[in-house]
């Protein structure tokens, strides 16, 4: 039985006070069976993590990206060895936001992955495609390409330790949800994918779902076979729509 998986993504959101209003809420919840982690942007990691210190839920840290590179003259960056520092256990790699504005090929994510899973992190390994790569036939050569970049470069039994988003582009940030059925014929085939090189892998691995999940999505999307929770964005700014998420999972 795979653990179910919930995580936020605030994207570039936040404040010191948002954390305080948002942790103020979200720290009375009582305990839930699925794991968490809520990944704020880079400076407001060390911030979030002694808030959680006093939470009895199961939730983590985690950062949006990471540098391809170990160290050194690459001014803006954050390296995975610093998120380890910190004991910023998850680290989101190959967001479609990543791959869109920043021009990150597979290659990029797959070097993002192998570097994080190096440095003991756990990586939230981002797939998805495009609206005209949907219309057009192809989301299941874009996905599985994706995912196969980093399989190639991590392995299946690294990927574990991780996870897999699933996140269709035209579905992030636009109020327009996969259907679960939709999700899972893609769950199920990244699955497979997996399936083929390792099939304990496969069984173990959480491949959570993310775009426009909310408190009145969320139960009929996890219910599916192969999702196993959440990437969610903006409704994890809120805490009461986080939490009851969490729940669903
Ligand atoms: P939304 O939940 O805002 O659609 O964002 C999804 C996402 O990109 C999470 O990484």
């Amino acid at each position: 039985m795979r653990r179910s998986l919930v995580i936020a993504n605030w994207k570039m959101n936040g404040s010191v006070d948002f954390i305080d209003q948002w942790t103020n809420v979200f720290t009375t919840f009582s305990p839930v069976s699925t794991e968490l982690a809520v990944c704020p942007p880079f400076v407001y990691i060390r911030y979030l993590q002694q808030k959680f210190l006093t939470s009895a839920l199961d939730i983590n840290v985690g950062a949006q990206d990471c540098s391809v590179h170990e160290s050194g003259a690459f001014t803006g960056e954050v390296s995975a060895g610093m998120l380890a520092d910190v004991k910023c256990p998850w680290v989101i790699v190959g967001h479609s936001e990543r791959r869109q504005y920043h021009g990150e090929t597979n290659e990029i994510v797959a070097a993002k992955a192998k570097i994080a899973i190096e440095h003991g992190l756990r990586p939230i390994v981002c797939v998805g495609e495009t609206l005209e790569e949907r219309e057009s036939g192809r989301t299941s050569d874009v996905v599985i390409g994706q995912l196969n970049a980093v399989l190639d470069a991590i392995g299946p039994e690294a990927l574990v330790t991780g996870a897999v988003a699933y996140e269709p582009v035209w579905a992030i940030g636009t109020g327009k949800t996969a259907t679960p059925q939709q999700a899972q014929l893609v769950h199920a085939e990244l699955r497979d994918s997996v399936e083929s090189r390792d099939s304990q892998a496969a069984s173990a691995l959480r491949i959570i779902y993310g775009g426009s999940v909310k408190p009145s999505n969320a139960a009929e999307l996890f219910a599916c076979n192969d999702i196993d929770g959440g990437l969610v964005g903006g409704a994890s700014l809120k805490a009461a729509d986080f939490y009851a998420i969490a729940q669903a999972a």
